[in-house]
């Protein structure tokens, strides 16, 4: 929440600099709105780029068969916080996305995802 009100201030300056050096503007107040406007735009799409971020961070199912060789078993993994065994199997950012997410049922932690490389 921090990250992304400092985001949006620095973008708005940014533009709000970049309009009043090439277009001479004043600092108005028509041209702080269209500023705030553009901020919000690019405020979605850096937003809409983070899921995937978040993605390429976590570790991968070899990753986690590697660090925690013990939550291997015969039918899969088991989380490593918990013990449990049932482990959701979730598309980033729809239920038919190829990007997967596994998350433990019982204790909702992130565990790992799989090798989509996209
Ligand atoms: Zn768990």
């Amino acid at each position: 929440m921090k990250e992304m009100v400092i985001g949006t201030l620095i973008i708005i300056m940014g533009l709000k600099l970049i309009y009043f050096l090439f277009f001479k503007l004043t600092w108005d107040s028509t041209a702080f709105f269209l500023m705030l406007v553009f901020g919000f735009l690019l405020l979605i799409i850096y937003l809409a780029s983070r899921p995937d971020k978040e993605y390429l961070a976590m570790i991968t199912a070899s990753e986690y068969a590697r660090i925690y060789p013990k939550n291997k078993t015969n039918y899969g993994y088991s989380c490593h916080w918990c013990g449990s065994r049932s482990i959701r199997n979730w598309g980033l950012n729809s239920p038919d996305d190829e990007k997967r997410v596994f998350i433990c049922n019982h204790c909702g932690k992130k565990l790992y995802r799989n090798d989509c490389l996209n």
